[in-house]
């Protein structure tokens, strides 16, 4: 692969070609601001927070979307560019409820951290500010578009990763907005409520409902395991406070997903803690299910097993497996069938 050598902040890189600036500079470990980029997503330099200076280039470019080139001498933090970034979220927050006491986001909203950041401290351009309901349409997240900064990324999101393109920019200037066509309520959208767009939103324009009040993302302890709903064994982290799952989030570092998830992984957790959830085994007596112990439950199956195979031979037995199982569970499954109960009648619902 070819490579070209830049100067950044003075330490000199190398890098593959077609690499932005951006990337160059945060594989050294500089940090450089940005709101509507995502490693994920197609690269748009909207937001122009992560602009630099770079040398015979006019203006400040956005890193973003600017190409590596061999030679290439970029600043990073010259007084200029630090007051271009703080002037962007001076414009940013001139029109945004700046409830971050109350906000869910708050601690881990990129736009609070950089405005901390860059001393941001008041909206001196306060003018007209906008008062959208916060929408409250569908059962798993809300949408605040008065806490949006139209960075697009859920957009991106919905388009790159998920394939469904629900949403995109409507109106204009001052009145533009992020929402599905005709701007009805996503619950009368084609939405299929994987919260891609809540996963890469960098503000608390979009929270999941389910997580409310449940404690900030930053105190929840993150517990890596598998999506336990279908073969496809996504990577997720499920968030734990006070012993409790209080959320599940696509793991980053998942060979499968990384961050992105379907409705039931990212959402359909409730169970785990349901008051509902069976936690001994049940057998029926007299038409009626009581509770038993494992060993009673696994005794009965195992002589049921043997009568069976007794009476009528091994081939009289099926065993149908699961892709909700793990492979050592499906292995340990298909050994039984085979080598104990001595039946090569068995099949998994992944097959078809
Ligand atoms: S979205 Fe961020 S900046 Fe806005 S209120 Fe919430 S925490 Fe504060
Ligand atoms: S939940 Fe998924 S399908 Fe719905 S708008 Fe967001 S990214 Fe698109
Ligand atoms: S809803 Fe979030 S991700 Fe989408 S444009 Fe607004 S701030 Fe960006």
């Amino acid at each position: 692969m070819a490579l070209v050598t830049v100067t950044i902040d003075g330490q000199t890189v190398q890098v593959p070609a077609g690499t932005s600036v951006l990337d160059a500079a945060r594989s050294i470990g500089i940090k450089i601001p940005a709101l509507c980029h995502d490693p994920d997503l197609t690269p748009v330099g909207a937001c122009r927070l992560c602009v630099v200076e770079i040398e015979n280039m006019r203006n400040l470019p956005a890193s973003c979307v600017t190409t590596c080139t061999e030679g290439m001498v970029i600043r990073t933090n010259t007084e200029k560019v630090i007051e271009a970034r703080r002037t962007i979220l001076e414009l940013l927050i001139a029109n945004h409820p700046l409830d971050c006491l109350t906000c869910e986001k708050s601690g881990s909203c990129l736009l609070q951290e950089y405005c901390y950041e860059y001393g941001v401290t008041s909206d001196i351009y306060a003018g007209e500010k906008h008062s959208y309901p916060i929408e409250d349409s569908n059962p798993f997240y809300l949408r605040d578009m008065n806490k949006c900064i139209v960075c697009g990324r859920c957009i991106r999101a919905c388009e790159e990763i998920v394939g469904r393109s629900i949403l995109d920019f409507a109106y204009r200037g001052f009145n533009t907005k992020v929402g599905p066509f005709m701007d009805t309520p996503i619950g009368e959208s084609e939405c299929v409520y994987c919260g891609s767009c809540v996963a890469v939103c960098p503000t608390g324009a979009l929270t999941e409902k389910n997580m409310v009040g449940k404690g900030r993302k930053w105190e929840a302890k993150k517990v890596k395991t598998v999506c336990p709903y279908c073969g496809t064994g996504c990577t997720i982290d499920l968030n734990i406070k006070d012993g409790k799952v209080i959320g599940v989030t696509g793991n980053p570092d998942g060979d499968v997903n990384g961050r992105f998830l379907c409705v039931k992984g990212r959402f359909g957790y409730q169970f785990i803690h349901s008051d509902k959830r069976l936690k001994t085994p049940l057998i029926k007596k007299d038409g009626v299910f009581k509770e038993a112990t494992w060993d009673e439950a696994l005794g009965l199956v195992a002589s049921k097993l043997k009568e069976v195979k007794e009476k009528s031979g091994p081939d009289s037995i099926g065993f149908l497996s699961s892709a909700r199982c793990t492979n050592e569970e499906n292995y340990l499954l298909n050994k039984f069938a085979r080598a104990v109960v001595g039946t090569n009648n068995i099949d998994h619902c992944a097959r078809l």
